[in-house]
């Protein structure tokens, strides 16, 4: 057997189990929580085209990206043009100013996750105007800095309804989808819900009730590969997984 057939064997298997872990954690999640069926989405930063090719064929078709760079090398990677025409990516990384044109440029770019300030949310709503004008609104995320770790981006919690507000008020081009967080990694959950679950969960409550929202219609997403299901039963509606798809990353550094 070629390395190649290997590793689609491998993708379709990680993808299909998480499919099926997905589906049974749904179960198990709270009935007072909007019931809404979560979205996969299956991180590649790092990955080689040929792997997100292989996702594809299986059926997946939305994509995570954290660099920008990389983002736009691989959404204009002349094998995904052809062999991924209806690929969906979303920017979950930090975005820098300077480098919104260069994202906002990449076919296929379905949602930016990690709106985190009113000058950022502008500055994508003025470039997206100029872009994209014939095309549809971009989707956003405002992204919470539940765990409150200064590394992390992301608004407080108590700020968040400020800046959604904001997005829907005064950025015309952008259509705003929910909440994202990141949360502090390695929570172990035999210490009771993961206190960032519950934090952005609180957090969407508090904006639908304040700027009038259909709670059914806010987006959580949270939870990556060591805990999307317990995110999804504290009511994760997108979920970001990579190392159990495309295998792990090398460390960082
Ligand atoms: C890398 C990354 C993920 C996926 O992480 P895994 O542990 O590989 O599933 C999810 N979200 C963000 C923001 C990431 O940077």
């Amino acid at each position: 057997m070629s390395e190649g057939t290997e590793q689609e064997v491998d993708i379709m298997f990680g993808l299909k189990n998480v499919l099926t872990q997905i589906e049974a954690a749904v179960a198990r999640r709270s009935k007072d929580l909007p019931q809404v069926t979560p979205q996969l989405v299956a991180v590649s930063k790092i990955k080689p085209v040929p792997l997100i090719i292989q996702a594809y064929d299986a059926g997946q078709r939305h994509f995570g990206e954290n660099y920008v760079n990389e983002m736009a090398e691989k959404s204009i990677d002349p094998q995904i043009l052809d062999k991924c025409k209806d690929i969906k990516w979303h920017f979950i990384g930090h975005l820098q100013t300077n480098k919104i044109n260069k994202l906002l440029g990449s076919p296929g770019l379905y949602m930016v996750e990690t709106v985190d300030s009113e000058k950022l949310a502008d500055n994508l709503n003025k470039q997206w105007t100029k872009l994209r004008k014939e095309e549809n609104k971009l989707n956003v995320m405002v992204q919470v800095n539940t765990s409150g770790e200064e590394a992390k981006n992301g608004v407080a919690p108590a700020e968040a309804t400020k800046l959604v507000e904001h997005v829907l008020k005064n950025c015309p081009s952008l259509e705003f989808n929910g909440l994202m967080t990141i949360g502090q990694y390695d929570y172990d959950v035999s210490q009771g819900p993961n206190p960032d679950f519950l934090t952005l969960a609180k957090c969407r409550q508090e904006v639908c009730e304040n700027l009038n929202l259909d709670i059914n219609k806010v987006e959580l997403s949270m939870g990556m590969s060591s805990d999307f299901e317990h995110a999804i039963e504290l009511g994760a509606t997108t979920v970001r997984v990579g190392s159990v798809i495309f295998g792990a990353r090398p460390p960082k550094n």
